[in-house]
């Protein structure tokens, strides 16, 4: 690898870094990597035909650049005509490294967030059919709204409370943190395993059942105790 070169000028600006507000403070948390973790809830596991044992944990990832940041909406993406919410427990590091340990996975963690992994159902089962990568199902623009960063130095390590979503006020997701089947600290260490994790990434870690379509006009509340709520329009 060669030095970096301080003087160094680009054919164009490069884009902005993309980067989340944390609750409570001026600073903002910039986003390396989103790491997302496939059926990590049985009922959901069950919901989309699947057996719910505990396989080994799956993951596939979003681009930083598809982050929506609360109070921004959700423009409804093309070529779709089933978009589905899935309300997850994010997870974000301030360091990384391989082969994180169990139980020393929870050191890196800067924070958490309540994300929602919205995806083209349509497109995402047209993939899985023909065995195809998921990205047109999964890493389209504004694919990843996400509320503000809650320090664990302010809330600690959540390992149990409720997670949900309404659209338009009705509850259609439910949950509880204490149902993942692969729990935060195993995701990581197991994640670490795989790639070299570093500051600034971001891990959906699932969601639970009740999973379903998204239409223009519908606002969209999702919460989890103890960590915080977010609020999104789809226009
Ligand atoms: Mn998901």
């Amino acid at each position: 690898m060669s030095a970096p070169t301080p003087t160094r000028r680009f054919v164009f600006n490069p884009a902005p870094v993309p980067a989340l507000p944390v609750a409570g403070r001026e600073e903002f948390f910039p986003v390396h990597r989103i790491y997302c973790v496939g059926r990590n809830y049985a009922d959901h596991a069950v919901e989309m035909g699947h057996d719910p044992s505990r396989e080994a944990p799956f993951f596939f990832q979003k681009n930083p650049d598809t982050l929506v940041l609360p109070g921004d909406d959700f423009p409804y993406p093309p070529a779709t005509t089933d978009v589905h919410h899935e309300i997850e427990l994010v997870v974000a590091l301030q360091s990384g490294g391989r082969d994180i340990p169990v139980a020393e996975a929870v050191e890196h963690v800067f924070g958490y967030a309540v994300g929602l992994d919205m995806t083209r159902r349509d497109l995402q089962a047209e993939a899985k059919k023909a065995g195809r990568p998921w990205e047109v199902g999964k890493a389209f623009e504004h694919a990843a709204p996400c509320s503000a960063i809650a320090p664990a130095a302010e809330i600690g390590h959540p390992q149990a409370g409720a997670i949900w979503l309404k659209v338009n006020g009705a509850l259609k997701q439910q949950g509880d943190l204490s149902q993942l089947i692969w729990k935060v600290p195993e995701m990581i260490s197991y994640l670490s395993g795989l790639f070299t994790l570093q500051a600034g990434d971001l891990i959906f870690s699932g969601t639970p059942a009740g999973v379903g379509p998204v239409l223009r006009g519908d606002g969209l509340l999702g919460g989890i105790d103890g960590v915080g709520t977010l609020s999104i329009h789809v226009r």
